[in-house]
């Protein structure tokens, strides 16, 4: 079942393999555990979902594995903090709050003029929005507890290697050299176009263990069944709530892809088939009225997550980014996060117009 899951999410993102695992932090960790070790760099783009920032900023540093989160938003922040030790670039294809957009041809043009591989997180977009390995990425994760299960009924995550990289570019011994943890194979030189995906399931999943349950496999299996249908509807009713938001004078920044003034539109609309189901937006009397909306919505739940197909809000300063408090990310403390789902476009539009109205 497991494999049948990660047959199907290869070919949606247009990859030689992929491996499932118990979550999206344990796809992160095995995508990274699989290139880096102790006494290794990476660049991170800053605006990432805030357990992933400190998964890098304080769990790898532990192990010996430092990270510099730069501004996705001028591409030459990635170049300007690569090191001599620097294995892997990684960001968020829309930044989680903030739907920062990654220019993925420059970042990309970047990280392989330094011999090392593009690592992007795709949970906010999917395939269906967007297919990182066509514009220049080389391995792609995912949370598929969010719009790939699509139900909020199941926790897992994926990795999937786009079979382009070129292992035996000198950086990257560890995929060369003959491996200890499993009988002395040399990963590329043995499996070639899916070497690193070989690697990251019989090294580092085999010896961490996040393996995915069977059960949840085919939980997404059957979520993967209607992603495009409910991609379609997420994102027709995203569109519909900032239509609401950027008119309402309770609100004083819409932050969505889609909107023409967003600083990251061009690189969507070029990367990206729709602008995803996720709206972000400040509310313009500040940070204690934005927390009392998460709290009067009467369809959107209060609640961390998303992706699924009931709506849910939260306030990201003090929920799902409060470990990133102080941390280059900067999530304004009036800001609010939507993750909108697929129930009727007028309940929706009612709702978030009756929360901002009694602001
Ligand atoms: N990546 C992003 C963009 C997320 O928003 C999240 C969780 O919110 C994760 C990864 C982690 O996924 P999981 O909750 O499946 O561990």
């Amino acid at each position: 079942t497991n494999a049948a899951f990660e047959e199907r999410m290869a070919a949606l993102e247009g990859g030689s393999g992929a491996l499932a695992l118990a979550s999206g932090m344990s796809a992160q960790m095995v995508a990274l555990l699989t290139l880096l070790e102790a006494g290794d760099h990476m660049v991170s783009a800053s605006t990432l979902y805030g357990g992933t920032y400190s998964q890098f900023d304080v769990t790898f540093r532990r192990m010996g594995i430092d990270t510099t989160f730069v501004d996705p938003d001028e591409p030459e922040n990635f170049a300007a903090a690569i090191k001599p030790n620097t294995k892997a670039i990684y960001a968020e294809t829309l930044g989680n709050p903030l739907t920062n957009v990654l220019d993925f041809e420059k970042v990309s043009d970047i990280a392989h003029a330094h011999g090392i591989p593009l690592v992007v997180d795709n949970t906010f977009a999917t395939p269906y929005l967007c297919q990182p390995f066509a514009h220049g990425a080389d391995i792609v994760t995912h949370s598929a507890t969010k719009f790939i299960g699509g139900h909020g009924t199941s926790m897992g995550g994926v990795v999937v290697e786009s079979g382009q990289f070129p292992w035996d570019n000198g950086n990257f011994p560890m995929m060369m050299e003959p491996s200890p943890g499993y009988h002395g194979v040399r990963f590329y030189e043995t499996f070639g176009d899916f070497g690193y995906i070989m690697k990251a399931r019989m090294e580092t999943l085999r010896t961490l263990g996040p393996s995915m349950s069977p059960f949840n496999a085919f939980m997404f299996l059957q979520g993967l069944e209607s992603l495009h249908v409910r991609m379609d509807r997420h994102c027709e009713n995203a569109q519909a709530i900032v239509d609401l938001l950027v008119d309402h004078p309770a609100v004083s920044h819409v932050l969505y892809p889609g909107l023409p003034d967003h600083p990251g539109h061009e690189a969507a609309a070029r990367q990206m088939s729709a602008f995803g189901g996720m709206v972000s937006f400040r509310v313009a009397s500040g940070r204690d009225a934005a927390m009392r909306m998460t709290t009067t919505t009467k369809v959107f739940s209060l609640a961390e997550s998303l992706g699924a197909v009931e709506s849910l809000i939260e306030h990201p300063g003090v929920m799902t980014h409060a470990s990133a408090a102080g941390s280059p990310l900067e999530v304004p403390d009036d800001l609010v996060r939507l993750s909108v789902g697929i129930e009727s476009t007028q309940d929706l539009i009612d709702d978030v117009a009756q929360a901002l109205d009694g602001l």
